[in-house]
C-alpha cells in the first residue's frame, strides 16, 4: 500500500516551528516556567453573553439539522449591520455577505474558485501561511510581495513585473498586518483598487484584526475605498474581535461574483456553520460591545508593558498599530532564528522567528500580547538579564 502524500502536500513548506516546539516541550518537561508569546490565540474567554446565547441556541432542535450553506439570513443581516456601523460600508446581506467556518477556511478555499493551474497569486511575506497553501492546492504559482520596514510594510506594487501582473489572478493583503502589526492607509487601498482594475486581479483582503487596534485609531476596511467592491472581497473574523477562535465563525464581504465562486466551492465541501454558533455570532455582533472595549483596553495595557520594557532593554521596537503582535528587531549580529532559540533556551520565552513567516521577516521576532501583563513583565525582566541589546 502506497501512502506517500500527493505532490500538493509534499510542496507545502516544512513545519518551521517543529524545532521550537521540541525545545519548548523539553523545557516544560524539566519544570521550566515557559512564557508562550508564540501563538496568536486570545487567552481570555469568550464574553459570557455570547456563551449564554450558544447555550440557549443549542437547545433549539432547529439548530440540530444541516445549516443553510449561506448562513441564516439573520446572521448575514448582523454582519451587514456591523459593516454599516463600523465602516460606513453598505452591503446587501443576501449577495454581499458569505458566512464562513472561520476566515482561514474562506482564505484557503477561494483559490479553488478562481485560480487555474499556472495562474499567479500575489502573496505578502512575511505573512499568514494559508495564502500560499491555497495557491499550492489549486496548482497556482505564488509571487511573493516583500513587506519591509522601509516601505511601512506595504507591498511595492510597482515592483511586480508586468508579465507577473498579467498572469496574476488573486492578490492577498492583510491589514492590520500579521505579523508586523501595521495598518494600511486608505490611500494604499486606493492604489490596490487601481492596480487590480488595470491588471484584472481579484483582491482578497484579510481583515482578521480590523477590530483589534490601539489608542482609538480604527483601521479602515478595504471596502471603504471607492471601487473596492468591484475588484475584491474582505474576510472579517469574530475570532480575534470577540476571543472566539475555537468557535469557527467569520464571513466574507464584498464582490458578489467572488462570493458566489467561494460559495460554490464551499457547498461541495461543507454544509454550513452549526446553527447555535450562528446564533451566538449574531449575539456577538448585535449585543453589548463593552466586552470589546474591555478587550482593547487589556491589549493596550499589555502593549505598553511589553513595548516600554523592550525599549528599556535597548530594543528599538515600534508599538503595534493593530493586531496583538509586537514585531521586535533582533539584537545586532543575531539572526531571527538565533534570537528565538536564545530567548527559548536562556529565558524560557517562546517567540516566532520573523523569517519563519517569510524571508523578509529576517531581522525580527514576533511576540504576542496574548499573555497577562504580569507574564509580559516577567518576560521583559528575563530579557533584560540576558543583555542581548547591549
Ligand atoms: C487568526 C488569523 C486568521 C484566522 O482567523 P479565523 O477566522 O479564526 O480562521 C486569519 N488571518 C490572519 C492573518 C490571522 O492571524
Amino acid at each position: 500500500m502506497t501512502t506517500s502524500f500527493a505532490q500538493r502536500l509534499q510542496h507545502l513548506p516544512p513545519y518551521l516551528f517543529a524545532e521550537i516546539d521540541k525545545v519548548k516541550r523539553a523545557l516544560i518537561a524539566q519544570g521550566k516556567d515557559v512564557i508562550n508569546l508564540g501563538v496568536g490565540d486570545p487567552d481570555t474567554p469568550t464574553p459570557a453573553h455570547i456563551v449564554a446565547a450558544l447555550q440557549r441556541a443549542a437547545l433549539e432542535p432547529g439548530n440540530h439539522q444541516y445549516a443553510l450553506d449561506q448562513g441564516k439570513p439573520a446572521l448575514r443581516q448582523a454582519c451587514a449591520a456591523h459593516y454599516q456601523r463600523r465602516f460606513g460600508v453598505t452591503l446587501d446581506p443576501d449577495t454581499e455577505i458569505l458566512p464562513l467556518l472561520g476566515s482561514k477556511e474562506g482564505i484557503g478555499h477561494i483559490h479553488l474558485a478562481f485560480v487555474n493551474p499556472g495562474d499567479v497569486v500575489l502573496v505578502p511575506e512575511p505573512g499568514y501561511p494559508v495564502y500560499h497553501s491555497g495557491t499550492l492546492f489549486a496548482g497556482g504559482v505564488t509571487h511573493w510581495m516583500p513587506l519591509t520596514r522601509a516601505r511601512n510594510y506595504l507591498p511595492d506594487l510597482s515592483a511586480i513585473p508586468a508579465d507577473v501582473a498579467r498572469r496574476a489572478r488573486l492578490m492577498f493583503l492583510c491589514y492590520p498586518n500579521n505579523p508586523t502589526a501595521t495598518i494600511a492607509p486608505r490611500s494604499f487601498f486606493a492604489e490596490v483598487v487601481a492596480f487590480a482594475h488595470q491588471h484584472d486581479i481579484l483582491v482578497c483582503h484579510d481583515a482578521a484584526y480590523c477590530d483589534v487596534y490601539y489608542d482609538g485609531v480604527k483601521p479602515p476596511s478595504f471596502l471603504e475605498v471607492p471601487g473596492a467592491k468591484d475588484v475584491g472581497l474582505e474576510y472579517y473574523s469574530l475570532s480575534k474581535t470577540y476571543s472566539m477562535t475555537g468557535w469557527r465563525v467569520a464571513f466574507a464581504a464584498g464582490n458578489r461574483d467572488l462570493l458566489a465562486g467561494l460559495a460554490k466551492v464551499k457547498s461541495n465541501l461543507d454544509s454550513g456553520i452549526f446553527g447555535a454558533v450562528q446564533d451566538a455570532a449574531i449575539a456577538a455582533l448585535t449585543g453589548p460591545q463593552e466586552c470589546h472595549a474591555t478587550l482593547l483596553a487589556m491589549y493596550q495595557e499589555r502593549r505598553d508593558v511589553l513595548i516600554q520594557g523592550l525599549r528599556a532593554c535597548g530594543c528599538a521596537v515600534e508599538p503595534p498599530q493593530g493586531a496583538f503582535y509586537v514585531w521586535a528587531p533582533v539584537p545586532q549580529g543575531m539572526t531571527s532564528a538565533q534570537t528565538t532559540m536564545t530567548l527559548l533556551e536562556q529565558a524560557a520565552i517562546v517567540t516566532t522567528p520573523g523569517n519563519g513567516l517569510g524571508p523578509s521577516g529576517e531581522g525580527f521576532v514576533r511576540m504576542t500580547l496574548t499573555a497577562p501583563k504580569e507574564r509580559l513583565r516577567e518576560a521583559v525582566a528575563r530579557i533584560q538579564k540576558l543583555k542581548l541589546y547591549g
